[in-house]
C-alpha cells in the first residue's frame, strides 16, 4: 500500500469488514433450490456465472469479513458518506425527534449500489473474469457496474429494457461514458432475445427479459460473468460499510437510533443501513424499530407471501425462499417511484418472518410530497425510491411529536433524484396518480408459484 493511499485511509475512517448477519440470524436462511431437480444447489451449480468469491459469500457464515485493500481504495472516493443531523427538517416538522440521514447519493454514479459494483468487479477480476454482463431497468445498477467495470478494467455489457432505454436516455450515455456496451433488451444478440423478437419485434422488453438475456450471455462465454446488484446475500453484504459507518457516526453523535428506517426495492439499501444495528438487536442488546418501506404498487413484504419463487419473470433462475407478489408481477405502468421487483431479498424477508423487520407500504402522491418537503428543507432531492422512506421518517416524527417523544430515527438516503425530474414534474403538476396492487392479482399469480 502507498503511503498516499494509507493516510487517506485512516484519515477517512472507512470500515475494514463487511457484517454478515447469517452469523447472527435466529434461524438459518432456507436453501436455494435448482428450478429442475428441486433439490438444494451446490457452489458448482453457480459457477458459470459466479465468481467462487462471491458465491462463498452468499453462504458463508462467517460474522465478518475483510474488505480488500483495493475495494477500499476506490470506496475512498466517496466514503465514508456524510451522516447528517436533518435539523432543518426537524423544524419544519416541529417535532422532538432527532434525524439522522446518512447520504449514499454521494458516490459517483449517485446512489449505494456502486458498494457492491466495486467488490463484485474487483473479485471477477481477481479470477482472470474479463467482461461482466447485467440488465438494468431505469440504470442505475447498469451505471454503478458500468463504473466498477471501468475502474478494474473489465468489460461491461449492459442489458437495459427496451422502453427505458429509449425514454430515459441519460442513465444510457452515462454508462457509455465509462464504457459499457448498452443494448435494448429484447435484443439480437442472445437467444432469448432473438426468440421474441421473432414473436415480436414491437417487444417492449421486461426486467425478467433482461436477466435471461444477461444470464445466458454469461453462461455462454468462457470469460464472462454475470452480476447483480440487489437480493442476493453477497450484495446485502457488500452494502452493510453503509451501517458499519453510520454506527462510527452516530457514536461521534453521542446517540443510538432508536428507528432505522429504509426503502426496499430487493432489500440491499435497507439491509446496508439497518443490519449493523439488527446485529445488537439479535444479540439481545437493543430494542430499535426496523421499518422497510414498499410501494402500495409493489408491496411484496406487506401484501405478497413468503414462498419460493423464481427470480426472473422467464423462470429461469434457481428459487429463492422469499417474500414474493409472483413472478409474473408485471410494474403497473403509472408508477413512477422506482421499487418494482416482484421479490425480496431472502435476509430481508426472514427478519420480517421473524418480526425483527417491519414492513409498511406506502403510495407515490404522499411519497412525493415527503420528497419534497425534505428537498425544501434540506436541500438534497431525493431519489423517488429514497423517498418511500423519507415518508415513514416524517410520519414517526409527527408521532413523537403527539406523544412528546424525543427519539432518534436514522433513515438512508440511497441516492439523488437528479434523473427523476420527470417524476417530480408529474407530481409538482398533479398528473401522478396512486395505484394499490389489487389484492386479487397477488392470489392470481400464487397459482403460477413454483411447487416444490
Ligand atoms: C436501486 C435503488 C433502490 C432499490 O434497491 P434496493 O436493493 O432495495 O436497495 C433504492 N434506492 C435507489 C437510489 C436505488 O438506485
Amino acid at each position: 500500500m502507498s503511503e498516499e493511499t494509507k493516510i487517506l485511509l485512516l484519515e477517512r475512517e472507512i470500515p475494514t469488514h463487511w457484517y454478515n448477519v447469517q452469523a447472527d440470524l435466529p434461524r438459518p436462511l432456507p436453501p436455494v433450490i435448482h428450478p429442475g431437480t428441486k433439490q438444494p444447489i451446490g457452489p458448482q451449480d453457480l459457477a458459470p456465472i459466479f465468481p467462487q468469491a462471491l458465491i462463498l459469500q452468499e453462504v458463508s457464515r462467517e460474522r465478518w469479513i475483510p474488505i480488500p485493500e483495493e475495494v477500499r481504495r476506490v470506496y475512498a472516493l466517496w466514503r465514508p458518506t456524510p451522516l447528517y443531523r436533518a435539523h432543518r427538517l426537524e423544524k419544519a416538522l416541529d417535532t422532538p425527534a432527532h434525524i439522522y440521514y446518512k447520504y449514499e447519493g454521494v458516490s459517483p454514479p449517485g446512489s449505494h449500489k456502486p458498494n457492491t459494483a466495486v467488490a463484485q468487479a474487483y473479485y471477477n477480476k481477481q479470477e482472470g473474469v474479463r467482461r461482466l454482463t447485467t440488465e438494468t431497468g431505469a440504470g442505475q445498477w447498469g451505471s454503478a457496474l458500468a463504473f466498477a467495470c471501468r475502474l478494474f478494467g473489465l468489460e461491461c455489457k449492459v442489458y437495459m429494457v427496451k422502453v427505458s432505454y429509449f425514454q430515459k436516455p441519460y442513465r444510457r450515455v452515462m454508462m457509455e461514458t465509462w464504457g459499457a456496451k448498452v443494448v435494448p433488451s429484447p435484443s439480437p444478440d442472445t437467444n432469448a432475445g432473438r426468440s421474441i423478437l421473432a414473436k415480436d419485434p414491437e417487444n417492449p422488453g421486461s426486467l425478467g427479459i433482461a436477466i435471461s438475456e444477461a444470464v445466458e450471455d454469461a453462461a455462454t462465454h468462457e470469460d464472462t460473468k454475470y452480476s447483480l446488484g440487489s437480493v442476493l446475500n453477497h450484495v446485502l453484504l457488500h452494502q452493510t460499510v453503509i451501517g458499519e459507518e453510520a454506527r462510527l457516526q452516530m457514536e461521534k453523535a453521542g446517540e443510538y437510533p432508536d428507528i432505522v428506517v429504509g426503502c426496499i426495492g430487493g432489500g440491499s439499501n435497507f439491509a446496508g443501513i439497518a443490519l449493523p444495528f439488527v446485529r445488537d438487536r439479535l444479540q439481545g442488546r437493543t430494542r430499535t424499530r426496523f421499518i422497510a418501506v414498499e410501494p402500495e404498487a409493489c408491496p411484496s413484504v406487506t401484501r405478497g407471501v413468503y414462498a419460493y419463487d423464481f427470480g426472473d419473470t422467464a423462470g429461469m433462475t434457481p428459487l429463492l425462499k422469499m417474500h414474493t407478489l409472483g413472478h409474473t408481477f408485471m410494474p403497473p405502468r403509472i408508477h413512477a417511484g422506482g421499487l418494482r421487483y416482484h421479490g425480496m431479498a431472502p435476509i430481508i424477508s426472514l427478519l420480517a418472518e421473524e418480526k425483527v423487520v417491519e414492513a409498511v407500504a406506502v403510495h407515490q402522491n404522499p411519497t412525493f410530497e415527503a420528497a419534497v418537503t425534505f428537498a425544501r428543507a434540506e436541500g438534497i432531492i431525493p431519489a423517488p425510491e429514497s423517498a418511500h422512506a423519507i415518508r415513514v421518517v416524517i410520519d414517526e416524527a409527527l408521532k413523537a411529536r403527539e406523544a412528546g417523544e424525543r427519539r432518534v430515527i436514522l433513515f438512508n438516503l440511497s441516492g439523488h433524484g437528479h434523473f427523476d425530474m420527470q417524476a417530480y414534474d408529474e407530481y409538482l403538476s398533479g398528473r401522478l396518480q396512486d395505484y394499490a396492487y389489487p389484492r386479487e392479482a397477488v392470489e392470481q399469480a400464487m397459482a403460477l408459484l413454483p411447487k416444490v
